[in-house]
């Protein structure tokens, strides 16, 4: 696995760090919330992400969870975002906040967030672990985000290519030859 990445984009150590420092920004935000918080991750991309995340949240919550499929197999470009299965639940009234693992284009979050507002939270906000600015729509509202990226595919820290490397604990970058675009 090690082999196949040609550069380390952002460490273990450096992630660690961050999400730490993300989930006091995040504390801050729902010191005031009586109505309870959901954090609904998108699959499959946000597991590792998340698990790190809440285990430095405080407060008392919910998770739900949302399957989204945008890269079908060995694609790295975003073929449009499909709902493969949605969140099973009530989230009316509550506090909601959305978790995935990397915002490119935006359509797989302005999905979700469409599917979410219609059932109604008391409040909506959105947080993930990487953004690449330079293709991010400027009107598409994230409230946190762990780190802007330059526009390369990267792997590791539960996102993948074809469903390896979810497991390699860096943000890396993959040897060209290994994927096609
Ligand atoms: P968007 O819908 O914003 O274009 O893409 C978001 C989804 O595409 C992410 O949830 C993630 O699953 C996938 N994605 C976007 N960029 C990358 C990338 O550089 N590497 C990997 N592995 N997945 C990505
Ligand atoms: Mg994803």
């Amino acid at each position: 696995m090690e082999d196949d990445v040609c550069r380390v984009l952002i460490s273990r150590e450096q992630i660690a760090r961050r999400v730490r420092e993300l989930a006091a920004e995040i504390a801050g935000h729902y010191t005031d919330s009586h109505r309870g918080l959901t954090i609904v991750a998108i699959l499959s991309g946000s597991v590792i992400f998340l698990a790190d995340l809440i285990r430095h949240l405080p407060m008392k919550m919910k998770i739900g969870l949302i399957t989204v499929s945008s890269y079908p197999g060995q694609a790295t470009k975003s073929r449009g975002a499909q709902i493969l299965e949605s969140l099973r639940g009530e989230v009316r009234g509550q506090d909601v906040m959305v978790v995935d693992d990397i915002l490119d284009t935006g359509t797989t979050l302005r999905l979700v967030l469409d599917e979410l507002r219609a059932r109604q939270p008391a409040s909506l906000r959105t947080c993930v672990f990487l953004r690449k600015p330079a293709k991010a729509p400027p009107d598409l509202q994230v409230d946190f985000i762990g780190f802007d990226i330059e526009d390369v595919f990267v792997i590791g820290y539960g996102l993948d290519y074809n469903d390896h490397y979810r497991n390699y604990p860096h943000i890396g970058v993959l040897r060209a030859e290994l994927y096609r675009d």
